[in-house]
């Protein structure tokens, strides 16, 4: 039978992405690396060893690989790709390397010319997004400082942005960080909560920021698990000129008929004249 089964390949890094808890979402890639593999590292191998569990993985030697240890064991990991071992890198949920360990371990082997390939599969910045209905760009910060100088310090830095904002926030701190948002970015910008996302009580919500607080009050399920936050664009400012000409056809509009004062503001301020025809009649209070 034809077996297109893609086992880990010898001398080269797997970098694997695994549920992050919907176990049905690990990919068969994921699998058949997971089970050849001659090394697995991770970052809780307990965590690790739970999922092989489940999907009854004889694995190869699980070995950890955490933000503590990540360059001495990459050294390790090095050594034995050298001696033509195949390695497998997972972190506890989603994708290394995303607010996980895995960066370094990357940077160590690339410059000890080591080949790396990634197994992609879940993450959660990726899961909320494709449920968020952003249109433009986005910035992925992950977790924002604990400690709350820092935060708003880096909150206002992100505000100044045109981007949509996407955080990663645990339940403890998901009240003080979501007052935070509404004192810096303002109340009119939308939040979507995506909480416990792929698990038993996937929950998404949307609403203005300034009512992000009151939603998370009234309930207290709606305070649990995991959460990504995204952040909508800063709504669209009117810019100087904008100002400007509406500020020109209000004035000519109480000397002449709406279309000359469209036609002229339009001359003088370079303007759009149907932009101005249509706010000329907003103005004049007549429907187009
Ligand atoms: N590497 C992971 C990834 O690719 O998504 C992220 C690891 S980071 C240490 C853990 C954070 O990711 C959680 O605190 C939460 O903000 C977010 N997260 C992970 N799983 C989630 C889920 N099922 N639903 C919502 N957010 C989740």
């Amino acid at each position: 039978m034809f077996d297109a089964s893609q086992p880990a390949r010898p001398g080269v890094l797997h970098i694997v992405a695994t549920p992050i808890g919907n176990l049905r979402d690990l990919s068969q890639r994921a699998l058949d690396v997971l089970k050849t593999a001659d090394i697995i590292a991770a970052e809780d191998t307990r965590t690790t060893q739970g999922l092989l569990n489940t999907q009854q993985i004889q694995a190869g030697k699980l070995t950890p690989l955490h933000d503590h240890n990540e360059q001495a064991a990459a050294v390790r990991l090095i050594d034995a790709l050298r001696e033509g071992k195949s390695v497998a890198y997972v972190s506890d949920a989603g994708t290394p390397g995303i607010s996980d360990p895995g960066a370094r371990l990357v940077n160590a082997v690339r410059a000890a010319g080591f080949e790396i390939t990634p197994i992609p599969g879940p993450s959660a910045v990726a899961t909320a997004l494709s449920v968020a209905g952003i249109e433009g760009a986005w910035l992925f910060y992950g977790f924002l400082p604990a400690k709350p100088a820092a935060r708003r310090k880096t909150l206002q830095e992100l505000a100044t942005r045109p981007d949509a904002l996407v955080f990663y926030e645990a339940p403890h701190r998901i009240e003080e960080t979501v007052d935070d948002l509404l004192a810096v970015l303002g109340g009119e910008r939308s939040i979507m909560f995506a909480r416990e996302l792929t698990k038993k009580f996937e929950q998404l919500h949307a609403c203005p920021l300034a009512a992000a607080a009151a939603w998370l009050a009234a309930d207290d399920n709606h305070r649990r698990g995991e959460f990504v936050l995204v952040i909508g664009p800063p709504p669209a400012q009117a810019d100087d000129s904008d100002v400007e000409a509406h500020r020109i056809l209000a004035i000519l509009l109480e000397e002449l008929p709406l279309k000359q004062a469209a036609h002229l503001a339009a001359r003088i301020t370079g303007a759009r004249k149907n932009a101005l025809y249509d706010l000329a009649l907003t103005l004049k209070n007549i429907d187009a």
